[in-house]
């Protein structure tokens, strides 16, 4: 079994990456403390201009663990990149493990038991409505030797593609549920508001990248524009991207065969859309295929069970957390350096297409 990831040495690392380079660093501190009562935060690094009119955002850590794959891609970034010769009117912001709770105690989700990728809905108005959850609901609380009993009957009744279409698309009535979206904004999605204004507002065009792992083949980077319906900047996607680029609309009722869930709500994408309606935003997503989805869900089942009733503490509890971080972020050598060649790759053109951009 590998080391699991540690939080406070891969934040080090990447602090180091960001002194390098001259960053202006601005740190956001969250109330609770990592498994070893280490602090946590949610770091942005600024590098180049403050002011800049064009911007290229890099999200980690959306989903906690998955951000080792995050922080790792922007270190190797900030690495290529030398402050002296930026281009003026532009800058780099890198923002570094939205869920940091996640991230530091090796789950998917928050302190709440919240998806953050479901939690960017609109809380002033009523939470949608998720009726075909109720009836997958006891797969994921109760009595564990029954809710295994309902799964295992399940997935011969209905198959994974049923249960995953309901069950991945997020749900807002049960707080001990799987893909829990929140009852109100949680502290990722209260920060990234903040964030938003601080270091992004002023912007003119921002073309962003939030990175994730988890769905879709084995080491195959996929670059997804996830909205609900098409913006402008798609366009300008497409010419940067060509080929390379899917373009993803959720909604009631739609489908994808990428792996990621189309019927879901409460994406960051569409959140940074809504939040810079003046501003030419592109939000894209890589995400990098692991195990199959089936497997998937099982390792994330696991650690939903092994935090509604098990000790994270225990040894059991440190082997489910080494199956989650394999899932979400292999040992495997060819997979990081695929996931690491391509992800630079996808910076690389979105970075160059940034800076010759003419709006
Ligand atoms: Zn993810």
């Amino acid at each position: 079994m590998s080391a699991l990831p540690n939080y406070t040495a891969q934040r080090a690392r990447f602090l180091a990456a960001v002194a390098r380079l001259h960053g202006a660093l601005t740190s956001y501190p969250h109330p609770l403390t990592g498994p070893q009562g280490e602090a946590l935060f949610t770091d942005v690094a600024v590098i180049g201009d403050p002011h800049a009119e064009r911007i290229m955002l890099v999200i980690s850590g959306t989903h906690g663990v998955e951000g080792y794959y995050g922080s790792d891609s922007q270190i190797a970034w900030l690495d290529t990149m030398d402050d002296r010769l930026l281009p003026a009117g532009t800058a780099l912001v890198m923002l570094h493990l939205l869920n940091p709770w996640g991230a530091a105690h090796l789950r998917r989700v928050n302190e709440d038991n919240i998806d953050i990728n479901r939690n960017f809905i609109d809380f002033r108005q009523p939470v949608p409505a998720t009726p075909a959850y109720a009836q997958w609901h006891a797969l994921y609380h109760g009595d564990r030797a029954e809710a295994d009993r309902l799964l295992t009957a399940a997935l011969q009744n209905s198959g994974w593609p049923a249960i995953k279409r309901v069950v991945e698309a997020g749900q807002y009535q049960y707080a001990d549920g799987i893909f829990f979206g929140g009852r109100q904004p949680g502290w990722s999605h209260q920060t990234l508001q903040r964030i938003i204004a601080a270091h992004l507002s002023h912007a003119t065009t921002v073309l962003s990248f939030d990175l994730h792992t988890g769905a879709g083949a084995w080491g195959h980077p996929m670059l997804l524009a996830i909205a609900e319906k098409p913006v402008p900047a798609h366009q300008w996607g497409k010419r940067l991207y060509d080929q390379w680029l899917t373009l993803l609309f959720t909604g009631a009722g739609r489908d994808s065969d990428t792996g990621v869930t189309a019927t879901a709500t409460g994406y960051v994408s569409q959140f940074l859309l809504e939040s810079l309606p003046q501003t030419q935003m592109l939000p894209l997503v890589i995400e990098c295929g692991t195990y199959a989805g089936e497997e998937m869900h099982r390792r994330v089942r696991e650690d939903h069970w092994l935090h509604l009733q098990g000790d994270p503490a225990s040894a059991a509890g440190e082997a489910i957390k080494q199956q989650l971080t394999e899932g979400f972020w292999p040992a495997d050598r060819d997979w990081r350096e695929l996931v690491a060649f391509r992800t630079r790759q996808i910076f690389m053109r979105g970075w160059q297409g940034l800076t010759a951009h003419q709006a």
